[in-house]
């Protein structure tokens, strides 16, 4: 299983799972600096949350050589899907989004990128997918936004946090279809259902771990179930 963390000569961080190697690369983009991460395996990749058009991304993309597998979206919001059409045409990715975010990516009044998101297919609370031999798992957390979603990977102990769990902070809920109490039972379900030593990568900051915020997330208090 999970055997080895490192970063090797191009700052890309390492697993070794199953035997090869999974790597994480991530981008800070655009003026809300939204994270984008690409992960990838045997040349095949996944990119979660393009927010903005990135000569830096599709530089990386084509230095690396990777296919494009898929595109997920953590939730709608236009700093974490602006750049989906353009790596979408160039590399025929399949683009994954929650369809309780549709009105986000494809209604004018809340898409703010100036045409609607292409999404191939639309996902609920326990869809599942595969990078390489990676299985990866879509967990609904809504309170940031209706549709909110973390994408976890069991066996590489990671999880894409998307805008619910930040380090030592939470998604905002003061946007419309935001709702304070829904991220808090979805932050708690995340507490329970991970483990501690589960990596989360966020839309925003620096990666933690759920250890880290059980002890140190002011926001939402870890209260150990009896
Ligand atoms: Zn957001």
């Amino acid at each position: 299983m999970l055997n080895c963390l490192r970063y090797d000569n191009k700052n890309v961080l390492c697993y070794t799972i199953f035997g090869d190697d999974m790597k994480i690369k991530s981008f800070t983009l655009g003026h809300y600096r939204s994270n984008c991460y690409i992960v990838y395996k045997n040349e095949h990749a996944i990119v979660i949350d393009p927010g903005y058009e990135s000569d830096e991304v599709i530089q990386f993309i084509n230095n690396n050589n990777l296919i494009i597998d898929a595109i997920y979206l953590t939730h709608g919001h236009v700093d974490h899907v602006g750049g989906v059409k353009k790596i979408k045409a160039l590399y025929n990715a399949k683009v994954y989004a929650p369809k309780k975010d549709e009105i986000w990516l494809i209604d004018s009044i809340y898409n703010h990128v100036g045409y609607p998101i292409p999404v191939d297919q639309y996902v609920h609370e326990g869809f599942r997918f595969n990078l390489d031999d990676i299985e990866f798992l879509v967990i609904e957390t809504p309170g940031h936004s209706e549709g909110g979603t973390v994408l976890y990977a069991k066996d590489a102990s990671i999880c894409f946090s998307g805008d619910t769990l930040f380090f030592e902070t939470i998604g905002r809920t003061d946007l419309p279809f935001s709702n304070f109490s829904s991220i808090k039972e979805s932050i708690e379900k995340l507490y329970e259902m991970l483990p501690d030593e589960t990596i989360l990568y966020p839309g925003h900051g620096t990666k933690t771990t759920i250890e880290h915020e059980k002890n140190y997330n002011m926001f939402i208090k870890y209260k150990k179930q009896t």
